[in-house]
């Protein structure tokens, strides 16, 4: 087999903390030599955890990782072409920077062929010698833009300089692959988009591959050949920065990257699907009565006189970003988010249109149903336009529930919940439809329907606030049939908002 063109390969890769934390999870990608790929998710996503076991500090508890075809999972960091940077220079404050990029040098032993007193080829390992040291410290404080800097103490030195001086402490030890674990994090804002341009430079002097990880979306778009968006510790999308703007495969990936107006919407008709009250035509084509993410940028909403448009609203606020207005617009009851480099008045009524390739549908992906819901008595909770009867002893383990109603925890401590907010998760299969509306927790129109086979998957929107429930079903009902929600109250899952635990 000849040498991959991949010098990174992530395959099935799956990390467990503690028997218990899944910090990533089918984690399958592939880096070609000298590329720029960049990490790209919220906090706790999984980037720092993914980067370290590239560098070898954790090792993944399934799947592997291949340099360059080679199965490195468990191969030592230091056995491995690689350097990190992270976001805290870690420099030592007692060496200039000559002495701090020459650390690692000097410790280093290389292997040099010899000849014996036999006649005999033997390998030694040796020191570097000084002009050896002299001109690797040279060459990265060059790449870096540093030179000059040799005798300087780091402690005077400003941040941008250290995390310069950081990286030239990486890469002179000419490492395939730089690992950067936001490094630009510690900076401020000029001076991080300094470095960004930069770092793009350094990247293109070095020829080397840089994997790099951040939660700035613009600093991922502004320096990556490919980006990988991850949330909860699987890759959303991979792509380009272009692929992944414009393209998004999700309502995640499009809520991350740049702003975006995302809607519930329903296909109507070939290549016609309906939102916000309206018709529009479209590029996707999916099957009639699918529902769908209606993702469309704010750039690629245009103005237009009221009745021109597909869409009419009055203007609720416009604010100036230097190089284009805001406007938020009030259509119904729903909000739409456009960019204009034109204003338009507070108060006034205009027309929207949008193209059909600023149009973006996205199948909507059902596991089950999550709600955002508050307690409103010691048994009941509410969430989707709805009251449903709940166990809230799943909140305190080890509690109960007294002869008053009120709930006991484990250490005998009286709670009233009444107020308090949680995340509600209900599965499709545990939700049934009723004719008796008075009967469900809440009720609502049937809008959808597709047949899976052996059971109908309906989506029943109540009309107070669209609140959607998801349910599968074997029997018969029609699209529009008004019902009432039923949902077991074992079969409601509660868990406290993380600000309320702290509570
Ligand atoms: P951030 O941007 O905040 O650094 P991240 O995307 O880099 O976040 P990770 O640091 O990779 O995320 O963490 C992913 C998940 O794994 C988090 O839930 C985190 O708490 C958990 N985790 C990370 N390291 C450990 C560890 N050593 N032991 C237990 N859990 C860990």
């Amino acid at each position: 087999m000849g040498k991959s063109e991949n010098i990174i390969e992530l395959i099935d890769v799956r990390k467990v903390f503690d028997d218990e934390t899944v910090a990533v999870e089918n984690f399958n990608l592939q880096v070609k030599k000298g590329e720029f790929v960049t990490f790209l998710g919220p906090s706790g996503c999984g980037k720092t955890t993914t980067l370290r076991m590239i560098a070898g500090f954790d090792i993944p508890t399934s799947g592997k990782i291949l340099l360059n075809g080679e199965d490195i999972s468990t191969l030592p960091p230091n056995k491995r072409p690689v350097n990190t940077v992270f976001q805290k220079y870690a420099l030592f404050p007692h060496l200039n920077v000559y002495e701090n990029i020459a650390f690692g040098l000097r410790l280093k032993k290389v292997p040099e062929e010899r000849v014996d007193r036999k006649g005999k080829t033997v390998t030694k390992f040796i020191r570097l010698g000084k002009s050896e040291i002299d001109r690797k410290v040279k060459k990265a404080l060059e790449i870096v833009d540093l030179e000059g800097f040799e005798k300087r103490s780091v402690s005077t030195l400003s941040g941008g300089q250290q995390q310069r001086i950081a990286i030239a402490r990486a890469i002179v030890n000419e490492p395939e692959i730089l690992l950067l674990d936001e490094p630009l994090g510690a900076l401020d804002l000029k001076m991080r988009k300094e470095m960004q341009v930069e770092l793009k430079n350094m990247h293109k002097k070095l020829g080397i591959t840089f994997i790099y990880v951040t939660h700035d979306q613009e600093e991922a778009l502004t320096m990556s050949d490919k980006i990988v968006v991850i949330n909860d510790g699987e890759i959303q999308q991979t792509g380009t920065p272009t692929e992944i703007y414009n393209e998004p495969v999700n309502t995640f990936v499009a809520d991350f990257i740049g702003e975006s107006n995302i809607f519930n919407g329903a296909v109507v008709g070939k290549l016609k699907v309906k939102f916000c009250g309206a018709t529009f035509d479209c590029l996707d084509d999916y099957e009639i009565n699918q529902l769908v993410d209606v993702v469309v940028r704010p750039e690629d909403i245009r103005i237009c006189k009221p009745g021109e448009g597909q869409l009419k609203g009055r203007v609720i606020s416009s604010v100036f970003k230097g190089v284009h207005y805001e406007i938020t617009v009030q259509i119904g009851k729903f909000e739409i988010v456009i960019q204009s480099t034109s204003d338009a008045p507070v108060g006034g009524v205009i027309g929207l249109r949008i193209e059909p390739d600023g149009i973006h549908l996205m199948e909507k992906v059902y596991t089950v149903n999550k709600y955002d819901g508050v307690i409103t008595k010691n048994n009941t909770v509410e969430f989707g336009d709805g009251d449903f009867e709940c166990d809230l002893t799943q909140l305190y383990s080890g509690s109960h529930i007294d002869e008053e109603g009120y709930l006991v925890t484990a250490e005998g401590e009286k709670k009233d919940l009444t107020g308090v907010e949680v995340n509600v998760e209900v599965a499709p299969s545990d939700i049934s439809m009723t004719d008796d509306l008075n009967a469900g927790g809440a009720k609502g129109n049937i809008i959808s329907m597709i047949y899976k086979g052996d059971h109908y998957r309906y989506i029943v929107r109540t009309e107070e606030n669209e609140e959607d429930y998801v349910l599968s079903c074997p029997d018969m009902w029609n699209t529009g049939d008004l019902v009432g929600v039923v949902i077991a109250k074992e079969k409601i899952k509660l868990a406290l908002k993380p600000a309320e635990e702290e509570k």
